[in-house]
This record gives structure tokens, sequence and C-alpha cells, in this order.
């Protein structure tokens, strides 16, 4: 089915994502509702309706389902029963089971382990004895991760030695975990790829991305020819990853690239930080193709505009450099319009084409 032009997409969740999904929406002649317990949402500021309300408010999100006819969502923190007062009103995309996969680490590793991918070895950890256990199985050094509510590094904490179990069982206050062995990778890459209602998939082509502290700092692509065949790999699971949840939306996958392959990390089921080159670097961005999807549009070509394109993120006072950025004209400045400039946040990206067109 087709969303008629003048519809109104709901968006659960405020942030940079809902910001960019906003205004491809609205060169589609689509209006956005923006779902979010924030004061002035980075999302609310370019688009038509706001709902100020928090994310486990079961009406609030039933109302909201009555006001839009496709929903979405750019945050994932949001519990399986709010979750389904929404459903119960509108069209979710991506699908519920997508995102409760995705929720948590430990289903999502079983999840992907199921379908012939490869996390990094892990364990379910939720007591002192259960880690002791799980460390000898698996070795140091190693992750510890809470299973749910952990982004950009947070809810983490290292194994170097036994010596520091007692110390990271106390830096996740106790909540249900997985250990995580430490892959020695030579890169990490992501996956995006965008699936349509009727099946039809769209691969965008897979950056290579730089974090520091846990969090995304930049992203580059085409990633090394080293890589090609982790990431051919890595795309034949992301397409059954996403013919198996019947999904619609783009649909992101981190990896690891190993001496053996393609090692999965993560996955979100939303547009994400590594795929925000393609706004300017690719024939259809992200946020289009995601539009598209989720209101029964074809999907545009992924094709990169350039032979080469980098993304860098402006992290906490980054952003302070934003003049100076814009002293280069071939720099693509996006300013997500935060005022305060906390260390860790993510401020804005900064996207350079590089070669011909
Ligand atoms: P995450 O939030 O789980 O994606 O972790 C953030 C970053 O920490 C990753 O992108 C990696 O750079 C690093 N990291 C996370 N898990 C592992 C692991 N098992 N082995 C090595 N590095 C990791």
């Amino acid at each position: 089915m087709t969303l008629a032009t003048g519809s109104t997409i709901g968006i659960v969740g405020g942030g940079q994502l809902g910001r960019m999904l906003a205004v491809a929406a609205a060169q589609l002649g689509y209006k956005c509702h923006i779902y979010a317990p924030d004061k002035a949402p980075p999302a609310a500021e370019v688009a038509a309706y706001f709902s100020r309300s928090a994310f486990d408010d079961e009406a609030a999100l039933a109302r909201f389902g009555g006001e839009v006819d496709v929903a979405t969502y750019e945050f994932e923190n949001i519990a399986a029963g709010p979750l389904s007062a929404l459903a119960d009103h509108a069209p979710l995309y991506p699908p519920r089971a997508a995102l409760e996969i995705a929720q948590d680490r430990l289903s999502e590793k079983d999840f992907i382990t199921r379908l012939g991918g490869r996390p990094a070895p892990y364990a379910a950890v939720s007591t002192p004895d259960e880690l002791d256990a799980a460390v000898a199985r698996i070795g140091a050094p190693a992750i510890l991760k809470t299973r749910r509510f952990g982004y950009d590094g947070k809810g983490q904490a290292r194994i170097m030695d036994t010596a520091d179990i007692g110390a990271a069982w106390e830096a996740v206050k106790g909540a249900p975990c997985v250990l995580e062995g430490f892959i020695r990778f030579d890169a990490e890459f992501s996956i995006l790829l965008c699936r349509a209602p009727s099946g039809e998939t769209a691969l965008w082509d897979a950056p290579e991305n730089v974090h520091a502290h846990g969090i995304l700092d930049h992203s580059s692509v085409p990633a090394a020819p080293a890589l090609r065949p982790a990431i051919a790999e890595a795309q034949a699971l992301a397409r059954k990853v996403a013919d198996a949840l019947d999904y619609v939306g783009v649909l992101t996958m981190e990896f690891f690239a190993t001496a053996e392959g393609a090692v999965f990390n993560e996955m979100a089921p939303r547009v994400h930080n590594s795929g925000h080159w393609s706004i300017e670097g690719a024939l259809t961005s992200q946020f289009e193709n995601h539009v598209r999807a989720i209101c029964g549009l074809p999907l545009g070509a992924t094709d990169l505009v350039v032979p080469e394109v980098t993304m860098q993120n402006l992290i906490g006072e980054d952003v302070t450099r934003w003049r100076d950025i814009l002293s280069d004209p071939a720099a693509h400045l996006h300013l997500y319009g935060k005022r305060q400039a906390r260390p860790g946040r993510k401020m804005g990206h900064v996207t350079r084409l590089i070669g011909p067109r």
C-alpha cells in the first residue's frame, strides 16, 4: 500500500536521526509527528507536529498511534507493552520483532547465531558466580555489556584480567549482562540495508567505521579493499536477517573485520550514524529510503555519487569549530540544534565528497 503524499509519519524519538528523517519525509511531501519526552528535541524543530510524553506512557502512545498514518522509531529503548499500544493504532515499521531482538544483546546474538552469523564468543551473565564462570570459559580480555539500554559504549566494562572482575560487576550495577570475548579486529564496518514491503532490498556501500571511546568518530566509504570478502559475507547475513524478519525500512548491522571474516557486533533496526554520509554521498540517502520503504514507495538507487566519501562526527566541544569547517567550501556541515555541548554528545557531523562526480 502506498501512503498518499500529505499523510503523517509518526516518529518515536526526537534526536538527530528523527530530524534527518523528518527533512527527508518533507521533501517527499509527508508531514512528521515527533513523539519524545524532551522539552525541545532536535527533530521537533523541523517537524509539523510534536507530542511530548514519556516512552513508557501507553495511553499517550496509543493516542499518538491514532494521530499518524504510519509509525517508525529512531530510538530503541521502548518497552514491549507501550510499543504494542502504538502498533495497535498504526502500522509500525520496522517490525516489532526486529526491535525486540535488537533491544537485548543476548537475544540478538542468539538470533544471529541461528541464522549462521558469527558473534564474538559470548555468555549470559546475571550473577557474580556466572561472571566468574564466563571469564573462565571465554578468557580475558573480555567486555561485560548490559543486555539492555546500552549505546555509544555506555553500560560496558572491560575486563583485562581476572583482577578486574569485581569492578566490572560494580560498573554494570548488577544488571543482566552478556560477557563478550575481545575481538582483535583489523577494522570495523557496517552494513546499511533497506527493505521494502515487497521484499525489494537496497544496500549502500559498506562504510568503514572508526570509534573513539566507544563512540563513532568517523566513517569512510568505500571501505578498504582488503575488507571486501568480510563485507560480502556480512551483506549475505544482513539479507537473511531482513528476510527472516520480513523487515521494512533501514536495517544497520555492525561488524568487526578479522582474518577469519566478519564477526557480528550489533544491529540497529533503524537509520544509523554510520550512514549519514549517504545524504550527500549516495544517489538516495538512508533517510529517504527509510521513508520510501515505510510509505510503500519504490526504493531509490544507493550508488555513490563520487569515488570516496567521508563523514566526521562532531562530538561535544568539536562543534565549536563549525565556522572554521565552513571555510572549506566543499564541506557539508550538519548541526543538530542541540544547545549544550556535553562531552560525548553528538552535536553534528561533516561530510566530504572526494573525487570527480
Ligand atoms: P558497542 O556499543 O557494543 O558497539 O561497542 C562500541 C565499540 O567498542 C565497538 O564499535 C568497538 O570499537 C568496541 N568493542 C565493542 N565490543 C567489542 C569486542 N567484543 N571486541 C573488541 N572491541 C569491541
